[in-house]
């Protein structure tokens, strides 16, 4: 096994005692490799010809010369209330690297048994949602989102009580950074200011290099604005591909604005503005819709943790960076969809009243898109099958080819770049939910082929066209419970 080409190093053990505790891993039993992410390995700085060698690491059976596993302690706001007793309930980071690029990862084990954090959980991650959690952030990768990602995944035979009796499988998760909101709220709410800054600096000096020789009252403003702008921006990203979070608790925030905790997630299929992708969200808090406000309202919990250390102005001002963020990316985005590059009053009005349209005809979000960026290509039939009623399409495609008008580039030059925001392949809950069947009858080879397929969601990949197919009546609005 080689892992010469980056170093170790254990920066989270410089912050005070409170943010942690060392645990070893509970071990799995058999466990096998499922699935190994030789380009991230490599990507990160080594190369593995033998995945299996990694196993025992994802048993929790073998720790590497250097690793030190500890569990993190954070707080958070849970469905907006908030709760003390959070921190890494069944995740232990092991260490973390610096590759050769100089990019820093924070290795964590997912699945790896109890923590002091657990409260009442055992420790584990099943099968499905760690296949769930795998294939998500991969597909996150491919279309060019910031993403935790997954490095590789080993099965094990350990029963595992949910619902029913499943069996336990453990993910090694990698990120630059592991922190979320909810560092910050433990840390001001039980820790005080001396921790709060400790934390503050880490995350600069980490992450936010750039930042480190401005005197400290900018320091902590500019760093704070850009955590809400890569916050604002993300979502506008998740809104652009019909991606649902579901479960957006501040715990789930990552302090560096990727894509954060894949649990009962969901991408569109039928355009749903309201879609609820978590079945325990019985109100909808994080409904697709909301995802925006929550967004803003998560910042607002970080906000509110950093008034020891900050001043109050430059909070308020952070937190006003959010709209603009937030609607320039998302215009911009939806502009991108249109394949719309000069400017237009009315473009706004467009973007909206194409969203009102998809939901009041419950029309493919991914289809329809991918559908506009092959208009002159392949003409207005993949559009206009999308809707029972035509009319409706052949409207809305006169509007359109109108305002294309005012558009200089030749045709196929916007749909070449339209195809590379439209993706055609998009992870869709029936396509999880068939390679996790394959999966529990051993065949993990259909879960390799989802993420082949998912590596380039934007070309074409003709032998592949199967995944791009609309879900079966089955394979529509599956619900997912939260019990990962
Ligand atoms: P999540 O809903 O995945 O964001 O998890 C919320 C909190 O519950 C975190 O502190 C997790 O570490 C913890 N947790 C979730 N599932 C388990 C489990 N099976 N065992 C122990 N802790 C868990
Ligand atoms: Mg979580």
């Amino acid at each position: 096994m080689s892992h010469n080409g980056f170093t170790v190093e254990h920066r989270y053990l410089e912050l005070p005692d409170s943010f942690y505790t060392r645990v070893q891993p509970t071990p799995l039993k058999d466990a096998r490799m499922v699935c190994f992410n030789h380009a991230l390995a490599s990507e990160m700085g080594f190369h593995s010809e033998k995945p299996e060698e990694w196993t025992g690491v994802g048993a929790g059976t073998e720790l590497l010369e250097g690793m030190d596993p500890l569990a993190m302690k954070y707080t958070g706001h849970q469905f907006g209330m908030y709760n003390p007793d959070l921190g890494d309930g069944r995740g232990l980071l092991l260490w973390e690297t610096v590759g050769p690029d100089g990019r820093r990862w924070d290795w964590h084990l997912k699945g790896a048994g109890t923590t002091p954090y657990s409260r009442f959980g055992d420790g584990r991650a099943v099968l499905r949602s760690t296949i769930r959690e795998y294939l998500c952030s991969e597909a996150m990768a491919g279309l060019g989102i910031p993403s935790t990602r997954a490095l590789f995944m080993v099965s094990a035979r350990d029963p595992v009580r949910r619902e029913s009796i499943e069996t336990a499988a453990a993910l090694v998760r990698v990120a630059e950074s592991h922190i979320r909101f909810g560092h910050f709220e433990f840390a001001a709410h039980h820790e005080g200011e001396a921790a709060l800054r400790t934390l503050t600096e880490h995350v600069i000096a980490l992450h936010f290099p750039h930042l480190i020789e401005l005197p400290q009252q900018e320091r902590y403003a500019r760093w704070f604005e850009e955590v809400v702008e890569r916050t604002a921006r993300l979502i506008a990203d998740w809104q652009a591909v019909g991606f649902c979070h579901g479960v957006m608790n501040s715990d789930n925030m990552s302090i560096i604005g990727d894509t954060f905790d894949y649990g009962p997630y969901a991408f569109l299929d039928d355009f749903d503005a309201g879609y609820i992708c978590n079945h325990t969200d019985q109100g909808g808090r994080y409904a697709y819709n909301r995802q925006p406000n929550v967004g803003f309202v998560n910042c607002q919990y970080l906000a509110n943790a950093l008034l020891p250390i900050m001043n109050e102005d430059d909070v308020r001002r952070g937190m006003r960076r959010y709209e603009t963020a937030y609607n320039g990316r998302f215009l911009q985005n939806m502009r991108d969809k249109l394949g719309l590059v000069q400017e237009d009053e009315s473009d706004l009005s467009l973007i909206m009243d194409t969203f009102s349209m998809l939901h009041e005809h419950h029309v493919d979000y991914t289809r329809f898109f991918r559908g506009l960026s092959n208009l002159h290509s392949h003409g207005t039939a993949p559009i206009r099958d999308l809707f029972v009623d035509r009319s409706v399409a052949d409207q809305w495609l006169e509007r359109y080819q109108q305002r294309l008008q005012t558009e200089t580039r030749a045709h196929d030059e916007r749909e070449f770049t339209m195809r590379k925001v439209n993706p055609k392949y998009i992870l869709r809950n029936y396509l999880a939910q068939r390679v996790f069947q394959d999966a529990q009858n051993g065949d993990y080879e259909p879960l390799k082929e989802l993420l082949t397929v998912l590596q380039k969601p934007f070309d074409e990949q003709p032998e592949f066209e199967g995944y791009a197919a609309l879900p079966p009546d089955w394979g529509k609005h599956l619900s997912i419970s939260c019990s990962s």
